[in-house]
């Protein structure tokens, strides 16, 4: 087996040298002004070995990646009743389109869309203030990162509000069919705020531990959640994580993964290990253009591909 540290660092180092650095979102103005010479990489292992590469402590917006903690929160207040909201099949569009939901009567493909995540964020936000329900995502990932001091990106937040017309389009549509509770600007709200938390790869891979070791923190023991949950997130990840480009995805790099248009990719290891890449370029699918590159070298050098060698 390859030193995990070497090889972190290794592809670090290569991905430092590349040329090709895809580009960087500039819809939600505040996100053009990341560094796409920025690259970051942190593994963490079943032994709770950590290790980083690049830029892996510096803090980027983690975007849609935090649609994997929403679902696993909103799993945890409705079961299975979720998916009478949202589907669990890929959409083969792009991460805003609102023709699929005409078609499907509001009711959006799956958690990880723009349409989804703003439907399951409307679940979360049922019986609650605005300020609660964020308040409730955050502690969330602070715990699972073990961590307090990771806050939310105000800059980005009022950025991605002042610009977001095509979510307020997708949410008002949604409504219209009856499939959000709440008040429109409430639910957008809390969905801009929660796309807005900023954390390092070395912080997100520590808070996707859960998911790499059957719903449990492999160092405190604690369960987050039952086996079987921890499954079917890493199979709507797998699916779903990386929009038009999931199939691409499953294809080089061979494991479960979401990805936000911050440039950062959570990717996991059943098993094996947490892993979380950030490169603010990038491919023309919304998907961190290194993030994904460094993950095929990772999964090849380690063999940890969930399809074999
Ligand atoms: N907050 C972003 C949006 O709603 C998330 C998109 C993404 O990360 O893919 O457009």
């Amino acid at each position: 087996m390859p030193d995990l540290d070497l090889v972190v660092k290794e592809i670090a180092e290569e991905m430092r040298q590349r040329p090709d650095r895809g580009e960087v979102a500039t819809y939600i103005p505040e996100l053009a002004r990341a560094d796409a010479n920025a690259f970051g990489l942190a593994v963490i292992d079943a032994d709770g070995n950590v290790a980083l590469g690049g830029d892996a402590e510096t803090p980027f917006s983690i975007q849609s990646i935090s649609k994997v903690f929403t679902l696993t929160l909103a799993l945890g207040k409705a079961g299975d009743r979720l998916w009478q909201r949202v589907g669990r099949e890929p959409s083969g569009s792009a991460f805003n389109s609102i023709i699929q939901l005409e078609y499907e009567h509001g009711i959006p493909r799956n958690p990880f869309i723009n349409a989804g995540a703003i439907a399951v964020t409307d679940l979360i936000l049922s019986g609650h203030q605005p300020r609660e329900a964020l308040g409730e995502i955050l502690r969330f990932l602070q715990f699972l990162a073990d961590d307090e001091t990771i806050a939310i990106d105000e800059a980005v937040a009022a950025s991605e509000r002042r610009t977001g017309f095509r979510n307020a389009a997708l949410a008002n549509y949604m409504k219209s069919f009856g499939v959000l509770e709440n008040p429109v600007d409430f639910t957008l709200g809390v969905y801009f705020h929660h796309c807005a938390i900023a954390m390092s790869c070395r912080q997100l891979a520590m808070a996707g531990r859960f998911l790499a070791h059957q719903g449990r923190n492999p160092t405190t023991g604690r369960s987050v959640v039952v086996p079987e949950r921890a499954r079917r997130i890493n199979a709507v990840m797998l699916t779903c994580g990386h929009y038009d480009g999931s199939g691409e995805f499953a294809y080089r790099v061979g494991l479960p993964g979401k990805s936000g248009v911050g440039g950062g990719i959570l990717a996991i290891a059943p098993g094996k290990a947490s892993i979380a890449v950030w490169s603010p370029g990038l491919d023309a699918s919304g998907n961190s253009h290194l993030g994904r590159i460094a993950l095929e070298a990772l999964t090849k050098r380690l063999g940890w591909s969930i399809f074999g060698a």
